[in-house]
């Protein structure tokens, strides 16, 4: 039982610390909840940034997790702007602010999520040089997207993952040119493997994107501070009026490893090391989103899953575990992407290594299919491509590990649901 006088801070105002604050209250938490973010934002959504909202379909206020007075009407302690820089955990105090403010927790979550990784390379520092992480860059990008498009100007964008992809068809979108460079032979590799990959690049193409594979940028060249062309390392120069930077994200670990809590191995892809429960090696503290490294039974591996759906359910699970509620926390990874008429469902985990064969159902080059991962017969994941409402029973297929024909898998004739016993 918790004790009303409790108090549990919240470090992270993104999806997962908003959704715990609600769950602790939804759970009867009566205690003081303690939500603290760097961000003078409220707690937003992020996945609006590289669609809807750059591409000026969604408004700025629909990205927003709660309204503004749900905070105060919920009694969570809101601090926005103010960084948390110091955990003490034999005091089991949080430091934050400018003025050093001090708060004692009884239970901590950290939510302190990812950041963008950065080009090491001459020239970031020019003005055409953006990221994608926050709302304000999204703003920001926005109209930088909306004048290239306008003056049929050039963007290229380092990184042909889901915010690359995006961001480039954002870009199309406007009208403006578009290169991307991408280190491996196809974009989305890391996570679909080649055989997906392909259809991906295939549907920019189609688009006007062009793309430049193999190689990585060396030098951002400008002059009086802006931006005139990329050069990738194997000598090529590519015309540019700004460049987007989407290499991927690195988990916000340093106040953790600062306090002396366990971080994942790299090899895991780091993130703050937490059991089944969110529980980090501190019993009274917890770790969810994109910041968690969690052991996920199912893969029988390590996972640091950097998706909205593990934000949405991660925050709430470690509430619930704060609470002292048994919690497992085995949700399989999901998350969507929409890039033009392309809109795609990803339920899994199976990284190129993991798969021995991908099972196409459908017509892929309609782009009307479900994509299997398989391992031997069984399913370790699914991506429905403008098919939808299959996300249940391919999750079914992937969480009962059972053994299925994949002739039967490929056939869309035979219901999903009668596969796999
Ligand atoms: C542009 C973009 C598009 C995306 N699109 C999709 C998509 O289509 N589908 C999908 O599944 N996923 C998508 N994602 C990923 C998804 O948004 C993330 O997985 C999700 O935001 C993770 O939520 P989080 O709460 O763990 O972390 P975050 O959203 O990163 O929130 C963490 C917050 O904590 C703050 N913080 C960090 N350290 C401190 C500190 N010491 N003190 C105070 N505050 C701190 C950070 O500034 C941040 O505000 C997208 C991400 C981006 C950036």
């Amino acid at each position: 039982m918790v004790d009303a006088d409790q108090t549990f801070v919240i470090v992270g105002g993104g999806l997962a610390g908003a959704k715990a604050a609600e769950t602790l209250r939804s759970e009867g938490f009566t205690g003081r909840v303690i939500l603290i973010c760097d961000e003078r934002d409220h707690p937003y959504e992020r996945p609006p940034l590289s669609k809807g909202y750059l591409l000026g379909k969604e408004e700025r206020d629909s990205v927003f997790v709660h309204e503004p007075a749900w905070y105060a009407q919920n009694d969570i302690e809101l601090h926005l702007g103010q960084t948390v820089d110091a955990i003490d955990r034999a005091a089991k105090t949080v430091r934050f602010g400018e003025d050093g403010t001090v708060v004692r927790y009884d239970k901590l979550l950290l939510a302190t999520g990812a950041e963008p990784r950065r080009l090491d390379i001459p020239g970031t520092d020019l003005a055409g040089v953006h990221h994608l992480r926050r709302l304000s860059h999204a703003e920001r990008l926005k109209h930088v997207l909306a004048a290239l498009g306008r003056d049929n100007g050039h963007i290229v964008i380092a990184g042909g993952g889901w915010i690359g992809l995006e961001v480039a068809a954002a870009a199309r979108e406007y009208g403006a040119e578009v290169t991307v460079v991408e280190p491996s032979p196809t974009p989305l590799h890391g996570v679909l493997g080649p055989e997906l990959g392909a259809l991906f690049a295939e549907l920019h193409r189609e688009h006007g994107v062009r793309f430049h594979f193999g190689a990585r940028l060396t030098e951002i060249v400008g002059q009086d501070g802006m931006v005139l062309a990329a050069r990738t390392d194997d000598g090529e120069e590519h015309p540019a009026h700004d460049v987007l930077a989407a290499i991927g994200a690195a988990p916000r670990t340093a106040l953790a490893e600062a306090a002396g809590l366990e971080i994942a191995d790299r090899a895991y892809g780091g993130g703050v090391r937490v059991d089944e429960r969110l529980r980090t090696s501190d019993p009274d503290i917890f770790a969810a989103g994109d910041v968690a490294s969690f052991p996920h039974a199912l893969f029988d591996t390590r996972v640091r899953v950097e998706h909205w759906a593990n934000a949405l359910n991660g925050g709430p699970a470690a509430a619930r575990a704060m609470l002292g509620q048994d919690v497992t926390y085995d949700r399989v990874p999901y998350f969507f992407s929409d890039q033009y008429d392309l809109g795609m469902e990803y339920s899994g985990w199976a990284p190129p290594g993991t798969y021995d064969q991908v099972v196409i159902r459908g017509d892929a080059g309609k782009r009307e299919f479900i994509a299997f991962w398989m391992k031997g017969n069984r399913v370790l994941a699914g991506m429905n491509v403008n098919v939808w409402d299959v996300t249940d029973p391919i999750q079914r297929l992937i969480r009962t590990k059972a053994e299925v024909d994949t002739e039967a898998l490929a056939d869309p004739h035979v219901p999903l649901d009668t596969l796999g016993g």
